[in-house]
């Protein structure tokens, strides 16, 4: 496919994991409502950046996905977020981690964009998030507890201008040390947007996935093959310290890829190239739109 000024593409995830059948329609359904937001706003020629935040912020309001108000609780019974979005255009980057009390951890990311640092944890992301007026997470938290259907969530996409982007946002793993931050926030591990190359999201055993790069191995990767293979070259060479994962990828000629080593990945996929967005809880259910 030729990229051309009309082309646009979006991919979203809501998490790489084994998913019981009676919570995979929800998970499914998610992705798919974030997906097509995301697509309104890239279709009438909306930049890369806000489709993934609005549709990273949807993900984040689903109670059934680790992410914003659906977050698991860590050692202590708390919640802390991690959550990163990338700018493929100028390679601005931003990311919070250990964040609590916050509805839409992804935003304050967002405006992290405009500051120097591009990683704020623990108390300081959320100085910085009160600076800013986040929106506070609602008093009583829908908690999703440990082990339920969705997981992180994260989007990456590509504008009418060619300008790319990824987000993500997760509550974490259930059970994780207090202070853990995890591979979501980490630039090349959980996530990376740069339009010479492509952008990638991430999901899965985090501390695997920081440990070998996984985000950047694909983007590497998709410079000499298609996406989904560039994906899953990166998940097999993590294989080598163990775990699963899951990643979407659009390369920078807007082609669409996505692979994992788990279960289930609920994704959702849309284009300028296909009549509506599509969505599945398996990459293998989507394959006839992948390259
Ligand atoms: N990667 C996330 C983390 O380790 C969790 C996940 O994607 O399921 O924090």
């Amino acid at each position: 496919m030729q990229p051309h000024s009309e082309s646009w593409s979006v991919v979203v995830h809501g998490g790489a994991r084994t998913i019981p059948g009676a919570e995979r329609a929800g998970c499914v359904e998610a992705c798919l409502e974030a997906v097509s937001a995301a697509a309104a706003i890239l279709s009438a020629g909306g930049s890369a950046l806000d489709a993934v935040e609005a549709a990273t912020r949807m993900l984040e309001d689903a109670p059934n996905l680790n992410a914003g108000l659906g977050s698991v609780r860590n050692a202590a019974g708390d919640i802390e977020m991690d959550a990163a979005i990338m700018d493929g255009e100028t390679l601005a980057l931003g990311g919070v981690g250990a964040l609590r009390d916050v509805r839409h951890p992804v935003s304050v990311a967002r405006a992290l964009l405009a500051e120097r640092p591009v990683l704020l944890v623990g108390d300081g992301a959320a100085k910085f998030a009160a600076r800013i007026g986040a929106e506070p997470a609602p008093p009583i938290p829908l908690v999703t507890p440990a082990g339920a259907g969705g997981d992180t969530v994260g989007c990456v996409a590509r504008d009418k201008r060619g300008h790319m982007a990824a987000a993500g946002s997760t509550g974490g793993i259930a059970g994780k040390m207090v202070g853990r931050i995890g591979d979501t926030p980490l630039p090349g591990c959980g996530l990376y947007a740069d339009d010479e190359l492509g952008a990638v999201a991430v999901s899965g055993d985090g501390e695997s996935i920081a440990r070998t790069l996984l985000a950047t191995n694909a983007l590497w990767s998709a410079r000499d093959s298609t996406p989904t293979a560039a994906a899953q070259a990166a998940i097999e060479r993590m294989e080598r310290v163990g775990g699963e994962a899951g990643a979407i990828l659009i390369d920078r000629l807007g082609r669409i890829g996505i692979a994992h080593n788990s279960r289930n990945f609920s994704v959702g996929v849309a284009s300028s190239q296909l009549e509506r967005p599509h969505a599945a809880a398996r990459a293998d259910d989507l394959k006839e739109w992948l390259e």
